[in-house]
């Protein structure tokens, strides 16, 4: 089976694969580095029901934010099934650590990402946050789309996975009411959706590369919040970021508020470890 698919993925490059190695560090695929005698690339594979959906989403995002012209993301090769293999085949980034100057770069080109705005919040497709579906409805007021469509949802999922009880959680008026005040004056920017530093490859020659994105149009500050919330990144990202786009009001308010997002997310996917940072930030605000 395994040689079937892998020759499948050597007629799709009309090269012979010259080796296949296991790459580590996914928590939803299995990756692989595939090395043809001109070419690398970067193949993930997934058999669960709906991963051809979520790579075809992510083969979507990836196209999306290219296509902003301000910061690169792998290209993509190919993205389909093969028997109940789904895959998604892309180039591979030859990639280094990060140094100050590249942070740099990084920094103004997350900024130059922001810039790109649209007329709604959301998206016109749902995608995924890690595997979670996450619903993009098209929405004209930011505080309605954070509550109905990232908040309130991730909530209820806690709930039903007895993660979270009813008690714990805000209504959706609560929230609404509360986040109100805090949420002006926000555009809605094409966002990565997803930035820990494990989302960055830094390519060999210094170019930051995209990866994993849950793309949608939203508060450009969400992104920010989540670059803070893991760490990894250096003050020089921030200099160069925040010299583009200041430092707004309310901003330590709105990045606790946005990294409960990805909390109750890693609370739902990875269980109890999350919940004393979640229920922090909700006693604290809510
Ligand atoms: P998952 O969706 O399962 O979390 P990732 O997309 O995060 O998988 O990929 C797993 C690891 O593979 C990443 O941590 C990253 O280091 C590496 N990786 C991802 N895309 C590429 C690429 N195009 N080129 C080189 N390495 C990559």
């Amino acid at each position: 089976m395994e040689q079937a698919f892998f020759k499948h993925i050597e007629n799709k490059l009309s090269a012979k694969i010259n080796s296949i190695t296991s790459v580590s560090g996914g928590d939803i695929s299995s990756a692989f580095r595939i090395i043809t005698s001109d070419q690398s690339f970067f193949l993930k594979t997934n058999t669960v029901l709906n991963a051809l959906n979520m790579f075809q989403t992510e083969a979507e995002a990836l196209k999306t934010i290219a296509n902003t012209n301000t910061i690169s993301t792998p290209k993509v090769i190919d993205c389909s099934k093969f028997e109940n293999i789904s895959f998604l085949l892309m180039e591979f980034i030859e990639s280094k650590s990060p140094s100050s100057k590249d942070f740099k770069t990084l920094g103004k080109q997350l900024a130059q990402l922001h810039q790109n705005t649209n007329p709604y919040f959301g998206l016109e497709q749902d995608n995924f946050i890690g595997s979670l579906k996450q619903s993009n409805k098209p929405t004209n007021s930011w505080n309605l789309f954070y509550v109905n469509e990232r908040l309130f949802p991730q909530l209820q999922l806690a709930i039903q996975n007895q993660l979270l009880i009813e008690s714990e959680c805000p209504s959706k008026e609560q929230m609404l009411n509360k986040l109100e005040p805090i949420f002006q004056n926000i555009k809605p920017s094409l966002l990565h959706g997803d930035l820990w530093n494990g989302n960055i490859l830094i390519s060999e020659n210094g170019s930051p590369y995209l990866i994993d994105p849950a793309i949608y149009y939203g508060d450009r500050e969400v992104d920010m919040a989540m670059t803070k919330l893991f760490g990894g990144f250096s003050n020089s990202f921030y200099d160069a970021y925040y010299t583009i786009h200041p430092i707004t009001e309310n901003s330590a308010i709105k990045t606790e508020i946005y990294q409960l997002y990805y909390l109750l997310v890693h609370l739902n996917l990875f269980g109890r470890s999350y919940y004393n940072a979640v229920i922090t930030i909700l006693k604290k605000y809510f």
